[in-house]
């Protein structure tokens, strides 16, 4: 007689998922779950040259990169480089650059180490 196993159902995760894709060639170079989060910072600070500017400072800074957990396509990494770019596997393109002593986000949040894509490079998808 025959036990019936793996009769539990196997529930799809409900939650979307968000992957990004190299703009370029379409290759996913990351996905949610490799996505480290940061509280937004305040801001390079800069030197106000003249009161008129202020009204931009005050201005939310949107995170123009993500930060991620360095992940195998990530070949300068594996090569021990302390910091280096991030190129794509499937076309070359820059995606971003990583360092192990940390990078600044241009919110001015720092991470620690830094592997980071920039936005402009890739395509959030939800799936
Ligand atoms: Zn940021
Ligand atoms: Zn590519």
């Amino acid at each position: 007689m025959e036990a019936t196993v793996g009769d539990t159902t196997t529930s799809s995760d409900p939650k979307p998922q968000v992957i990004y894709r190299c703009k370029k060639c379409r290759r996913i170079v990351a996905s949610e779950e490799y996505i480290i989060s940061h509280e937004r910072g305040m801001g390079q600070k800069r030197f106000k040259w003249n009161k008129r500017s202020d009204e931009l400072d005050m201005q939310p800074l949107e995170c123009s990169s993500i930060f991620v957990e360095p992940l195998k396509w990530m070949q300068s990494v594996d090569e021990g480089c302390v910091g280096d770019k991030l190129l794509c596997l499937g076309c070359k393109a820059r995606l971003g650059s990583f360092n192990w002593a940390g990078m600044q986000c241009n919110c001015g949040t720092w991470i620690n180490p830094a592997f980071q894509l920039h936005k402009s490079r890739i395509d959030e998808c939800h799936i």
